[in-house]
């Protein structure tokens, strides 16, 4: 796997985030619903386990199209790139030595100064 392969993997796997949070949440609410319907309550009006996964896989279309962006951004040249293989580097986090950003290919800092 090249460091680029790495980058975008790093990127695209953010985009399934939402997801990964989303469907416990809502198979927990669903088995609650169904515990309700068991003791005799009425049946929820709201579909709420539906409403959390299509939330879930809005911000993940949304997610997916900010770091798709984020590469075509890179392959125009149009983004800070790492000098050491070229791929695309990450926000700017302070550090003991000062600021500096992380690549998100070969993972190696280098220094905004
Ligand atoms: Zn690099």
């Amino acid at each position: 796997m090249s460091n680029v392969d790495r980058m975008c993997v790093r990127l695209l796997a953010v985009s399934l985030l939402p997801l990964v949070i989303a469907v416990p949440i809502a198979t927990g609410i669903s088995a609650f619903y169904n515990a309700l319907t068991q003791m005799g309550a009425p049946e929820p009006s709201v579909d709420l386990p539906w409403i959390v996964a299509l939330v879930a896989a809005v911000a993940c279309l949304v997610l997916f199209a900010v770091q798709a962006t984020r590469i075509w951004q890179w392959k125009e040249g149009k983004s800070l790139d790492c000098p050491a293989c070229g791929c695309l580097l990450g926000g700017a986090r302070d550090g003991r030595w000062g600021p500096y950003r992380r690549c998100l290919g070969c993972r190696t800092n280098h220094s905004e100064k």
